[in-house]
């Protein structure tokens, strides 16, 4: 995993917070979690920091190559499930 992943993270938890994207989760550090390509790169999604969002390793693989809006569902779903 080259370095600049780490700068890419701390980018992100800069502009979101160290929240994983998916169920809401506050991680201590940004570094431990995995980046989430919001459109597919297979879907010709970009590399950019646009692009990524910071997710727990497990929630990043549960959501796995879903559609953006399939994405966008689950985590209005768990964003729920989590404030209940
Ligand atoms: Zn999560």
């Amino acid at each position: 995993m080259p370095k600049n992943r780490d700068a890419e993270k701390r980018a992100i938890a800069r502009r979101d917070g160290p929240c994983c994207f998916y169920c809401g989760g506050r991680r201590k550090n940004p570094l431990t979690m995995s980046i989430e390509h919001l459109q597919p790169r297979a879907a010709g999604g970009s590399n950019r920091v646009q692009n990524l969002r910071l997710a727990d390793t497990l929630c990043n693989k549960l959501a796995g190559r879903l559609p953006v809006a399939a994405k966008l569902e689950l985590r209005a779903k768990w964003h729920a499930a989590d404030g209940l």
